[in-house]
């Protein structure tokens, strides 16, 4: 990769916006450049492995089956060990045995939870322009994504992993639902309900489902941002946003050596000029004021 300064044009995804305001140079990194993963997160493989594992239980629902709890338990081990034997990088307090337990548990609970709610649809993809709901002028900028599951009476089920509970402000705010709602009031005409349905992974693993309410002009603020996020991506704006998500970022080590047009250095780079290292600046800055004090 040469520059970071050239971007592809898309149908953008929530997840793609949430990416670009956590850390513009991420995106580019992900989604523009396509850079390999550094590392395998054990949190978003298990994320994988429970979607997967619930996939398949919605799925056979639709075909009219009632799958046990039990089988799809299985499922989820199966693909959990598939996951481990890949390799993955696992946080402090987690370990493969730990989440394969957790997993397990959840994917339980959720098929009870489940119980005998009429699944209409699942993984269902949508494709919708971003019109702005107050003029209704449109964009031509498109926004991708897909339901997990939906429920009788327009709602639209969202299966997450999570360590705690959404709180109230992360309901309220959360761009992905927002994406969601404004879909499907796009492409149906009908007000949605969003029903988040978290998985928590905590001591004692629980199913815990709370709804997310967005109105129209809940629409409109998604889609102005989404189109300034389009507009900067098109602009090729993508500088590094330092934070406590570096820890665990898959492209730290990109990251640090990345120049912007130079591309990525191997090495730290050489002074240049009269520019000295930090390090060596300090005492230098030290030494002077010293001897300015002394005059
Ligand atoms: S290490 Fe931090 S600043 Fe760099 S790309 Fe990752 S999240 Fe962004």
């Amino acid at each position: 990769v040469d520059s970071i300064t050239t971007a592809t044009k898309r149908p953008l995804s929530a997840s793609q916006i949430t990416v670009w305001l956590s850390c513009p140079r991420k995106y580019a990194f992900r989604y523009v450049h396509r850079l390999p993963s550094e590392h395998r997160p054990a949190a978003l493989a298990f994320g994988r492995s429970v979607h997967s594992a619930i996939e398949a239980l919605h799925l056979a629902r639709l075909d009219g089956e009632k799958p046990e709890p039990t089988s799809i338990v299985k499922l989820f081990r199966a693909d959990w060990q598939a996951e481990v034997d890949e390799g993955l990088s696992f946080k402090h307090d987690e370990s493969a045995n730990l989440l394969r337990h957790q997993g397990e548990h959840l994917v339980f609970e959720y098929a009870k939870w489940l119980g005998d709610r009429k699944v209409m649809a699942a993984e269902q993809p949508f494709d919708v322009e971003l019109i702005d709901p107050e003029t209704g002028e449109c964009s031509g900028e498109w926004l991708r994504g897909y339901y997990d599951v939906i429920f009788e009476g327009d709602v639209i089920g969202e299966v997450k992993t999570a360590a705690r509970r959404f709180d109230d402000g992360t309901l309220a705010r959360k761009l992905q639902f927002s994406a969601y709602a404004y879909a499907w009031r796009e492409l149906r005409g009908r007000d949605p309900s969003v029903l988040v349905i978290s998985l928590l992974k905590q001591r004692k693993p629980e199913v815990s489902a709370s709804v997310a309410t967005r109105t129209r002009t809940d629409d409109a603020f998604f889609v102005q941002l989404a189109l300034e996020v389009a507009d900067a991506i098109d602009q090729g704006c993508f500088p590094a946003n330092p934070s406590f998500m570096c820890d665990g970022c898959e492209y730290a080590r990109a990251c640090r050596s990345f120049r912007g047009e130079r591309g990525f250095v191997k090495e730290p780079p050489a002074p240049v000029g009269d520019l000295v290292p930090v390090g060596a600046l300090v005492p230098r800055v030290l030494a002077e004021a010293r001897a300015a004090a002394a005059t």
